[in-house]
């Protein structure tokens, strides 16, 4: 697995983000300690016996960054580069993902440092079980609800319930991001797509854009990123470049996208392997001009000592968390070219995870449109709110994003007697 290392880690993009905001804020040194640092951090050892009969022991870790206005609420990750810094800064994200969508949760992540696609299907269960019943403990439907990230999908959640309602009986609200006959939501497989695609939709209409035709670039061919490609390709957008992990394809006439999604999605095969474009490597991705660039894979990816200079397209949409390094972000917006930032645009995953937690609660499902309409109506709100103060305050769309998060955060804590 070819997998290039960032040159900021995730973690350390996120604390300078924040400090940036909380000078803003004007924060005490309390509430910058309080805000700042997790709630709770716990690193597992995740022994697993693998198919060999060897065992082998992975790193795991749940980091609960906030719970002050909710339960707290993050994916979980499995990959190589998962480590305390990444899950703490993609847990911290999540505080500020959930106060600006305005749902009620706080945040969380978890992360276990595998490769899950060097394991079989049998040794990536046992190593979900074990993972589960280590950190069970701190979950619970009114304390910590996790759900899919890089490299977990529906199975990996679907072997999560079960193994804490081994321990707590049938709890589908525990966990989101599962299969429709387990208590998912109709909409969540596509949900963080598709709240990219509104979002975009609101930048496009306000800005005198267009999505029919326009030309775009993404990184990174999961649920993201093929989710997100084949809706825009459904709204008549070229899809000229995607990468996986393995490298990608360029066509300036825009990819084949439903063959593309059948292969590289559904089947997970590389995408290089896939006919109708140009083979290029993941470096050679950035310097494609375009009018949306969307990174929908790591953190840390857009950075000047790597490819700033390369970039040539009108927006930024951070599909992926914590894909801009800092001083790649304030070039870019000097430049004249708006990033639309990680927890505006990739919200859509946990505002549907909220209604797939409201249905399980209430034990009530709702329609595909019905999700769809709630998710519109509560995304395209935060973006308005974010254009809002960004236009009142003249301050980028991400310096706007956190004031907003901030102030809820800071709110909720505050009122809490903090
Ligand atoms: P995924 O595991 O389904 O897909 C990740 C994709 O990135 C794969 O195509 C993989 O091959 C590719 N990739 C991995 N390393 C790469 C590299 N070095 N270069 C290029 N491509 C690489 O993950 P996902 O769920 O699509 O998540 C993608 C990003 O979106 C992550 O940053 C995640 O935190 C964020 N995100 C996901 C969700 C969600 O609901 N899934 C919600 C919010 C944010």
């Amino acid at each position: 697995m070819s997998v290039t290392r960032a040159t900021m880690a995730p973690g350390a993009i996120v604390r300078t983000q924040f400090d940036t905001a909380a000078d803003l804020a004007q924060l005490d040194s309390a509430q910058r300690r309080l805000l700042g640092g997790p709630f709770r951090s716990v690193t597992v050892d995740v022994p697993v016996r693998m198919d060999d009969g060897r065992i082998e022991v992975f790193r795991g870790y749940r980091i609960q960054h906030s719970g002050a206005r909710g339960p707290c609420k993050g994916g979980i990750r499995f990959h190589p580069e998962a480590d305390q810094e990444e899950v703490l800064g993609l847990a911290t994200t999540m505080t500020w993902k959930t106060a600006l969508a305005d749902v009620p949760f706080g945040g969380a992540k978890g992360g276990v440092q595998v490769d899950p696609r060097a394991l079989s299907q049998r040794e990536l269960e046992a190593l979900t079980r074990t993972f589960t019943g280590r950190i069970s403990l701190l979950l619970g439907p009114y304390r910590d609800v996790p759900a899919p990230d890089m490299g977990t999908n529906q199975q990996v959640m679907a072997w999560l319930l079960d193994e804490y309602s081994k321990r707590n009986g049938y709890t589908p609200a525990v966990v989101t991001g599962k299969p429709i006959a387990l208590g998912g939501s109709l909409g969540r497989e596509e949900a963080t797509a598709q709240g990219v695609v509104y979002v975009m939709e609101a930048y496009a209409a306000d800005e005198g854009l267009l999505i029919r035709d326009s030309r775009v670039v993404i990184q990174g061919f999961g649920n993201v990123g093929a989710q997100t490609a084949r809706i825009l390709h459904e709204h008549g957008a070229r899809v000229i470049a995607v990468t996986d992990v393995d490298g990608g394809l360029h066509n300036d006439k825009g990819l084949d996208i439903p063959n593309l999604f059948d292969h590289g999605y559904r089947k997970r095969r590389p995408v290089a392997e896939f006919p109708g474009g140009d083979r290029i490597t993941n470096e050679a991705l950035w310097r494609i001009p375009c009018d949306w660039l969307i990174p929908a894979a790591l953190g840390g990816v857009i950075s000047k000592d790597r490819n700033l200079d390369d970039i040539d397209c009108r927006v930024v949409v951070e599909a992926a968390n914590a894909p801009t390094t800092p001083i790649a972000d304030k070039e870019l917006e000097s430049r004249g070219v708006p990033v639309l930032p990680d927890f505006l645009v990739n919200a859509g995953g946990v505002i549907v995870s909220y209604f797939e937690w409201v249905q399980n609660l209430q034990q009530h499902p709702w329609t595909f449109e019905e999700v769809n309409e709630e998710l519109h109506r509560k995304i395209t709100h935060a973006y308005r709110t974010v254009r809002e103060l960004r236009k009142q305050s003249k301050v980028s769309w991400r310096t706007a994003a956190y004031a907003i998060a901030l102030q809820r955060v800071a709110e909720a804590e505050r009122l809490r007697g903090h």
